[in-house]
């Protein structure tokens, strides 16, 4: 009998789609049956349990899956509320459902900075994050716990301020509430614990994470194509993001511009663009990257 991972995923919510397409860029076809909370991969040998993201960071504490992807958010709650999740590591950082905990109160009282916090009552669904942040503030406050529709607790007079998630800040502005302190940048997580897998499991997983880093490095990194005047070809490769060495083709018919092709693994924002433009370079081509190795 091989190895088989056990990964718990998020079932339905703002992490489900993109954990799964992750998975799908790592070369995993998952078949999930409507209904069902276990599938098991195609293309490496992988088992999905989809569960609510509040319990995957338990999960993989208590070694019922070997790995999770979850929120920071989450993952650090479970971390500093449950004594037992201290074996909790953090694999690789993923990059998406970003988002933070963030401080807000009404735009129109008087609390304004952390500061202004002392004595009030903050209500929240991340206690535990709230408790740590306020001790290393030296601030008290009294914390209510509330599991959603957290923003409505000033209107409510339940609260004086929250503490929330916070992307686009939407949710804040529609309930008259504004933002003054970040407690944590969140991202989602693929976590692990600290007990060695058994040999044939990590080399799955170091197959995976090899597989992982290469869709994570091929976000930001785009194939640039340009032809460039000969004169101005050291200027416009300074300029180009993060490329190593660029190849350099002669062009035909034309011995004043060559071919410039480059891997950028920075963003290439559009000031970039305008620059190489002001400097003669013509035909410019951005590409996106779909896997990347080696
Ligand atoms: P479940 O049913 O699995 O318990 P949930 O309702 O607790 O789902 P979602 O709303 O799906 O959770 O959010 C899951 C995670 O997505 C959050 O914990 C957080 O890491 C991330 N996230 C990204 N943006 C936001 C946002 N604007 N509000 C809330 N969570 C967000
Ligand atoms: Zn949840």
């Amino acid at each position: 009998m091989s190895a088989i991972l056990r990964l718990a995923v998020q079932s339905k919510g703002r992490l489900a789609q993109d954990s799964l397409a992750l998975l799908q860029q790592c070369g995993l076809q998952v078949l999930r049956t409507p209904g069902a909370l276990t599938a098991r991969a195609r293309g490496l040998p992988v088992d999905l349990l989809f569960v609510r993201d509040d319990d995957i960071a338990g999960l993989v504490s208590a070694g019922v899956c070997d790995l999770g992807i979850a929120g920071e958010n989450v993952v650090r709650e479970v971390a500093l509320e449950d004594p037992k999740a201290d074996n909790l590591q953090t694999i690789r950082r993923l990059g998406f459902s970003r988002c933070a905990l963030k401080l807000a109160a009404p735009k129109a009282g008087d609390i304004k900075t952390p500061a202004d916090l002392e004595g009030k009552t903050i209500a929240t669904s991340y206690p535990a994050q709230l408790r740590a942040w306020l001790n290393a503030q030296g601030l008290g406050a009294n914390i209510v716990v509330l599991k959603g529709a957290v923003e409505i607790a000033p209107a409510l007079d339940l609260a004086d301020a929250i503490c929330d998630l916070v992307s686009s800040g939407a949710t804040l502005i529609a309930n008259g509430l504004s933002d003054f302190a970040t407690v944590l940048q969140s991202e989602a997580l693929l976590i692990g614990n600290d007990t060695a897998l058994e040999p044939q499991k990590a080399d799955l997983l170091a197959r995976l994470l090899r597989r992982m880093d290469g869709v994570i490095a091929s976000r930001a990194t785009k194939y640039i194509m340009l032809n460039a005047p000969r004169a101005a070809l050291d200027e416009i490769t300074a300029l180009l993001p993060g490329a190593d060495a660029p190849t350099i083709m002669d062009l035909a018919g034309d011995k004043t511009h060559v071919a410039v092709h480059a891997v950028c693994r920075e963003t290439i924002f559009w000031d970039t663009l305008e620059a190489l433009e002001a400097r003669g370079a013509k035909a410019i081509l951005v590409l996106p990257i779909e896997k990347m190795m080696g």
